[in-house]
C-alpha cells in the first residue's frame, strides 16, 4: 500500500513540474514575440517611423533609432515641429522640433553684473547663481570666465535670423543661428562666455575652455552642441555655447557623452 501512495506521490511531483516548465516557456516565448517595447520612452505612433529609420540607419542600436525618432530627426529640421513643455523649468528642451511662442517670457530673468558679464545682459535666476559660483570658481584657479550673451527675446531672434539670412541666405544662416522661437537664448537658460582676450568663437584655444570641460557640469552646465553631435543637436560645433540643466543631469549628460535632445528624449518626454 505504502508503495503505491508513494508512486501516486512520486507521479503528482512530475506532473507539477512538467507544467511548471511548460509555464516557463511559453512566458519566454511571449517575450521573444515582443520584441518591442522595451523601452519606456518607445512609442506605439512612431512604430512606422522607427522601422524606416532603423532601415535607413543599420547601424543605429533600437534603443538610439527610437530616441532619434522620438526627437524627429526622420523628418527634415523645422518640420512636425511642437511647442515645448516645461516652461519655466530647467528641463525646458528647444530645438529645430521644439519651440517657444513668441510671447514666452521666462520668469525671474535677472541681469547678470559687469563681474560676471560684458554687462546689460541676463539669465533665470537659477542659471545665474550656478554662472556666478561656475565663474569666481575658475577665477580662484586662475581662469578668466564672462558671459557674452544670454537671454535674447523672440524679437531680438527675428532682427538676428533676418540680417544673417539677408548676409548668407535662409541655408547656410539656418546651420548656424536658429529661426525665431527655436533659439535657445529665448529660454534664460543658456549663456555664450569668453575669456576677455580672445573672441567667443575661438573659446576652443583657450586655457578656459579646458577648464570648463572638466568643471561645468558640477555647476549644471553642459556644452550644448559639441563637436560630432550635428546631426542631433542641428547645429554646428559651438565651444562657447552654454547650457544650464541643473547639476544632476548636467553630470548624466557628460558621463553618457550625449546630448541634451537625447537626455530628455529617455527622461523627461512624456
Ligand atoms: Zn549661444
Amino acid at each position: 500500500m505504502k508503495k503505491q501512495y508513494f508512486l501516486i506521490f512520486s507521479l503528482l511531483c512530475l506532473f507539477l513540474f512538467l507544467t511548471a516548465c511548460g509555464k516557463d516557456k511559453t512566458s519566454s516565448s511571449k517575450q521573444e514575440e515582443k520584441k518591442e517595447p522595451t523601452y519606456s520612452f518607445y512609442k506605439k505612433e512612431n512604430e512606422t517611423r522607427y522601422e524606416d529609420y532603423k532601415e535607413k540607419n543599420p547601424n543605429l542600436s533600437m534603443k538610439d533609432v527610437i530616441i532619434r525618432v522620438n526627437i524627429g530627426l526622420d523628418y527634415p529640421f523645422y518640420t512636425n515641429t511642437k511647442k515645448s513643455p516645461y516652461l519655466n523649468t530647467s528641463k525646458l528642451l528647444v530645438n529645430k522640433y521644439f519651440y517657444l511662442g513668441e510671447d514666452y517670457v521666462p520668469n525671474h530673468l535677472v541681469e547678470l553684473d559687469t563681474s560676471i558679464s560684458k554687462g546689460g545682459i541676463s539669465l533665470v535666476e537659477e542659471a545665474s547663481i550656478a554662472l556666478r559660483n561656475l565663474i569666481m570658481d575658475a577665477k580662484n584657479d586662475g581662469y578668466t570666465i564672462r558671459a557674452m550673451s544670454a537671454y535674447r527675446s523672440y524679437q531680438y531672434q527675428v532682427n538676428l535670423y533676418n540680417n544673417y539670412v539677408s548676409q548668407d541666405g535662409r541655408e547656410d544662416a539656418d546651420t548656424y543661428s536658429a529661426r525665431p522661437g527655436f533659439s535657445e537664448h529665448q529660454t534664460g537658460l543658456c549663456v555664450d562666455v569668453d575669456n576677455k582676450d580672445a573672441s567667443y568663437t575661438d573659446f576652443e584655444s583657450t586655457k578656459e575652455f579646458g577648464w570648463m570641460q572638466e568643471h561645468a557640469a558640477d555647476y549644471g552646465f553642459i556644452l550644448r552642441y559639441p563637436k560630432g553631435k550635428e546631426a542631433i543637436t542641428g547645429y554646428q560645433y559651438e565651444s562657447w555655447h552654454y547650457r544650464y540643466v541643473g547639476e544632476k543631469i548636467a553630470k548624466y549628460i557628460k558621463e553618457h557623452d550625449i546630448t541634451f535632445d537625447e537626455y530628455y528624449m529617455e527622461f523627461i518626454d512624456k
